[in-house]
């Protein structure tokens, strides 16, 4: 960008996506300033941070006028506030993908619309309708509000229908408000990430399918390139291809999939940047971070090809002490910045290698110095 004003990113939410974009940032010569509601959102600690909240409309437009651009850490940013924030300055992706993907019912229906089948579902607004559901999706189940929810938050799973009380004593009270949904559970073989990135003018790439390994609905793993595809990453990329034509997206996007019967089924779309996608910092030639920038600001999208293997442990609630850790394993520390909380993300690690058999090595002994043995045991078990 030499020769030129630096352009600013401005980033909708200050959490660790934006610290990460921050610094993607830098070297293309971007500047970044982000707007959160908490004045310690961790990205404030690289970037410029303007506390406000989403109704703010006079901090908004103070923001929107120092800034070429504007993206987003955070999905829950009202779209109101995205479409009001898009009279002023370009806002990537458009407020209109971004409320499709906020929204489970609108997703889902996109996603089938898209050739992608989903798990049965069916929406649920009164306690009568939770029952009629039940009795036709069938149980398990898992009942999750529309909007709002996310790292399995809004979630109640229901193992059978004498759970319906319960799951209505804990969620029925959002109805009204986000709307529900049930869906069916579905007993996956394994679950699936792909990491995708159109530019504005339409060019798009995706990264190799990251495989992926939750705990209590919150990604604990990731493996990237996942192992024993088959067709699946060629299904994968054309159905994100498909969905960001369609939503005429621009940015990185992340559409977490199941493999069930060797087939995929869509779960949910993330419009931003994805934390299955943070071994793309190291294990990927171009970060999904960078491209994301290239993307918003209308640069060409770089190279999203492996450098070899690479997988990801997050830290949440509590981060480990670095040293004895990095003494004994060749790995890559990521500390947010962020006080501990339970269930918080606050960190990753990554440890690449060259190829499976490295990595399997890496991977134990960095489970070991972690005392994470039993977690990292189904993922060694996919490398060999
Ligand atoms: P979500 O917030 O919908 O992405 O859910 C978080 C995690 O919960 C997913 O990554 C899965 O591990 C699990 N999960 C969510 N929905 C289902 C489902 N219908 N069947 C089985 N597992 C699910």
């Amino acid at each position: 960008m030499s020769g030129q004003r630096q352009p600013v990113v401005g980033i909708l939410g200050g959490g660790q996506l934006a610290r990460m974009l921050a610094l993607a940032g830098a070297p293309l010569g971007a500047k970044t300033m982000v707007v959160d509601s908490s004045a310690d959102a961790c990205a404030g600690q690289v970037a410029p941070l303007v506390v406000a909240d989403w109704t703010d409309y006079a901090a908004l437009e103070a923001f929107a006028a120092q800034v070429d651009v504007i993206t987003f850490d955070f999905e829950n940013v009202p779209a109101e506030t995205a479409r009001w924030l898009a009279e002023r300055v370009a806002v990537f992706p458009a407020p209109q993908a971004l409320a499709v993907a906020q929204d489970r019912l609108a997703e889902k229906t996109l996603f089938r619309e898209c050739g992608l089948p989903t798990p049965d579902f069916m929406t649920v607004g009164t306690r009568e309708e939770l029952d009629q559901a039940l009795a036709r999706v069938g149980t398990p189940a898992i009942l999750k509000t529309r909007r709002l929810g996310y790292d399995g938050k809004g979630q109640f799973r229901l193992a059978g229908p004498a759970d319906a009380d319960a799951a209505w004593a804990a969620l029925g009270a959002q109805a009204a408000r986000h709307g529900l949904i049930l869906e069916a559970f579905v007993p996956f073989e394994r679950e699936l990430s792909v990491i995708a990135v159109r530019a504005r003018d339409g060019e798009f790439r995706t990264w190799p399918l990251t495989g992926n390994w939750h705990v209590d609905g919150v990604l604990s793993m990731s493996l990237a390139p996942a192992p024993d595809l088959g067709q699946l990453q060629q299904r994968a990329t054309a159905l994100a291809h498909t969905l960001a034509e369609r939503l005429d997206y621009v940015g990185v996007f992340a559409l977490e999939l199941f493999v069930k019967d060797g087939e995929l089924l869509g779960n949910e779309m993330a419009p931003r940047v994805h934390n299955s996608g943070h071994w793309t910092i190291e294990g990927a030639h171009t970060s999904q971070f960078e491209n994301h920038v290239r993307a918003v600001l209308g640069l060409p999208l770089g190279d999203t090809a492996a450098r070899g293997v690479a997988a990801m442990f997050n830290w949440i609630g509590e981060l480990p002490v670095a040293a004895p850790v990095l003494r004994g394993v060749d790995a890559h520390w990521h500390d947010y910045g962020k006080q501990s909380r339970p269930g918080r993300k606050v960190g990753h690690a990554t440890v690449c290698a060259a190829d499976a058999a490295q990595l399997a090595i890496r991977l134990g002994e960095l489970a070991v110095a972690l005392g994470r043995e039993e977690q990292a045991a189904s993922v060694l078990q996919s490398l060999r």
